[in-house]
């Protein structure tokens, strides 16, 4: 089924872990009648969790999409990760999803995870709706919990429902708008009540007024029917709703419990009204490659191709699978496209639309939509695809740097080239994890985010494709940079009989701010330097800068210039040239004053009130900085920033201390010097592993 592109609505689901996203995409899904039987995720039968890994935690960390209708709309549910140590997907997902749909726990409110994917919708200017889930726990407190969103998340609610009954006694809701109260049944199936609950009408009255007051302040249309009839217009209401939620004036907010099935009706209906389609948000632009100017592409499937390719997914039965946000023109399955990120031609051999419990395919994908296509190699993640002859390139999709590594290798030296060949899927699917070779140990280093995030690599490998592994302790990844600017000289020449060797530069290194990476420029003068060998120097700068001088550590935030150098007509070559720029990088960073940095990780920390000093005690001990204290119920909060290499056994400590009732969330913040006196240590620990 093909929908115009104002019926589409690409959405993704944002909870704190086990506020029930899970469970609340389950009943969508079963809802919107793709799937025929109700899988409970404590039975490991979710229909969007399909990694064995995935099963088996019980959370989500792929960013597949799902397809499904309502309201003869087609909505594109983006799967995204409950977990922070997967930030970059949800990075990634907030790319190239129109709306979001944050679940909250009606009993927990406004938890860390929820806050901190909160802010990145805002910086994505995502619009957002908010469900409260789990209103038939006991302790489920629906307007505390409004209170939070207000408080903590900085945003106007739009209280639209107003439930009936809660915890055991939760069975219905009061539609605000309309003022019509609905009554469940335990399979969702549910009723129009002939009247409002009597012991609701004021509440009823009292957001209602609430309502008008919010939505007249930012729509006129709805100010003058009203001030003119003194009613409120049902339809021009719906109207200010989704205009303010586009906006980010207000948040809907709705209520129920997706175990008991109650609200997931309503909650689709919202979703259709309120989030927007393709065609309300702004068009992207891209960088042209040819002309270097800066492009706009309408989402409109007659403009050319650009779409991106969101996530790469190995699939057991298929091949790869390459996900893709269209942003305008149409892919036509079996036709070539351009992957603009590499300049390579590749076919789009066929097109697949995800359901919850099938898979379709079609002809066609068009702007707006979100789908899978086999076939094409060359596409990673962030890659940009486009018709063959109108190449642009979309922003890429950033990546944190990983902070944590491990070593790994397969328990049969035979399953060599399995591993190999396994862990190249995984990274390919998984751009912020990184794999190194260490010479001197003979050891492959997989790096990435956090202990979890590694961790579950190496579970992938083991269940997913067969392969044992042995895993060491966790080690912080250092990186190095230097403090002063410095020139130096890096030749290689080897002259004696038979065609020789000549390269020589001059560089100039000098420090740049933290988070700036390696910066390269040539400021070469005259021809002593033949332009053609200048990618090579970069190379061997590049080269040069993996291994810095204290730690082997990679070298970051510096600028190289390169300034000047010579050749010889015959023995220079690229080989001798990026041998000269490395050895004038070794011997610059020598010179250039170099430090190490350490990773600093900002903290949330929950705690019972009783161990709240000893906690508290345990994180400056570990050069940790309280940077707030807030409490919410009995539970205290505690933020804190410190170095990740002092709390590698923190999740240990913490659950001694509070005696399993402490949780925490941890999160990369910065790369920091670490302080001169305990370089030492450092230094000694490092090269004794
Ligand atoms: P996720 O981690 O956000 O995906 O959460 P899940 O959907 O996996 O749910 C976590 C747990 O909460 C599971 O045991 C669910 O059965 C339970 N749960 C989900 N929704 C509700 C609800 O509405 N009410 C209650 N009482 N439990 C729920």
């Amino acid at each position: 089924m093909k929908k115009s592109i104002d019926k589409i609505r690409n959405i993704g689901f944002v909870a704190h872990i086990d506020a029930g996203k899970t469970t609340t995409t389950e009943r969508i899904l079963f809802l919107t009648g793709k799937i025929h039987r109700l899988g409970e995720v404590h039975e490991g039968t979710a229909t969007m969790d399909y990694l064995p890994e995935e099963k088996e935690r019980g959370i989500t960390i792929t960013a597949a999409a799902t397809t499904c209708f309502w309201n003869n709309h087609q909505i594109n549910i983006v799967d995204t990760p409950g977990h922070v140590d997967f930030t970059v997907e949800v990075e990634r997902a907030l790319r190239i999803l129109d709306g979001v749909v944050v679940i909250l726990d009606a009993e927990a409110g406004v938890e860390p995870q929820t806050e901190t994917v909160w802010h990145q919708a805002d910086r994505y200017q995502v619009p957002r709706i908010i469900f409260v889930n789990k209103m038939d726990k006991i302790g489920a407190s629906p307007f505390k919990t409004v209170s939070e969103i207000e408080e903590t998340l900085g945003v106007t609610p739009l209280v639209l429902q107003i439930p009936i009954g809660v915890e055991k006694e939760f069975s219905g809701l009061l539609d605000v708008l309309s003022g019509t109260a609905y009554k469940f049944d335990q399979n969702g199936n549910f009723e129009r009540l002939p009247e409002v609950p009597s012991n609701l009408r004021d509440d009823l009255k009292f957001y209602q007024d609430l309502l008008l007051d919010i939505l007249t302040e930012f729509d006129d249309d709805l100010m003058e029917y009203y001030v003119s009839t003194g009613e409120l217009s049902l339809d021009l209401a719906r109207i200010a709703i989704r205009k303010g939620t586009l906006r980010g004036n207000v948040v809907p907010v709705l209520f129920g419990s997706a175990y008991k099935n109650i609200g997931i009706h309503q909650l689709l209906d919202s979703i259709v009204d309120y989030l927007p389609s393709p065609i309300d948000l702004p068009p992207v632009s891209g960088f042209n490659p040819i002309t270097l100017n800066t492009e706009v592409r309408e989402p409109n499937p007659n403009q050319p191709l650009a779409a991106l390719a969101f996530k790469v997914v190995t699939d057991p039965y298929v091949g790869t699978l390459v996900y893709v946000r269209v942003y305008s023109g149409t892919i036509f399955s079996g036709s070539y496209v351009l992957n603009a990120s590499t300049d390579s031609k590749e076919r789009a051999s066929r097109i697949l639309r995800m359901h919850a419990n099938h898979r379709e395919e079609v002809d066609e994908l068009s702007a707006g939509d979100i789908g899978a296509i086999l076939g094409l190699k060359s596409v990673k993640t962030g890659h940009t695809l486009t018709e063959t002859d109108r190449p642009l390139l979309l922003e890429n999709i950033s990546l944190p740097e990983p902070v944590i590594s491990v070593s790994i290798k397969p328990v049969n030296k035979s399953d060599q080239t399995k591993f190999q060949s396994a862990i190249r899927k995984i990274l390919d699917e998984d751009p912020s994890l990184k794999l190194t070779w260490n010479e001197e140990t003979g050891e492959s280093l997989l790096s990435g985010m956090g202990e979890l995030h590694l961790e579950i690599v190496a579970n992938r490998l083991r269940r997913e494709f067969r392969v044992p592994v042995t895993v060491g302790r966790p080690r912080v990844a250092y990186r190095e940079t230097i403090t002063n600017s410095t020139i130096a000289e890096g030749k290689y020449i080897k002259q004696t009989g038979g065609r020789g060797q000549y390269g020589h530069v001059i560089l100039q290194v000098e420090p740049l701010e933290r988070g700036t990476g390696i910066v390269f420029e040539e400021k070469l003068k005259g021809m002593n330097i033949p332009r053609e060998f200048i990618p090579s120097i970069e190379k061997g700068v590049n080269e040069a800068l993996q291994k810095g001088p204290l730690t082997k550590s990679p070298v970051v935030d510096l600028r190289v210039v390169l300034l000047d150098g010579s050749h010889h007509e015959v023995d220079s070559s690229d080989i001798a040239f990026k041998e000269a720029a490395k050895r004038a990088i070794k011997i610059a960073l020598n010179n250039a004053n170099p430090i190490l940095l350490e990773p600093y990780m900002d903290l949330e920390v929950r705690v019972p009130e009783a161990e709240l000093g000893e906690v508290i005690g345990f994180i400056t001990s570990r050069r940790g900085k309280i940077t707030e204290l807030k409490e919410k119920g009995r539970t205290k909060i505690i933020r804190a920033r410190a170095p990740l290499g002092e709390l590698l056994d923190f999740a240990t400590s913490l659950r001694s201390i509070t005696h399993g009732y402490g949780t925490f969330t941890m999160q990369f913040d910065t790369y920091e010097p670490v302080l001169e006196g305990l370089l030492p240590s450092i230094l000694e620990k490092l090269n004794g592993e």
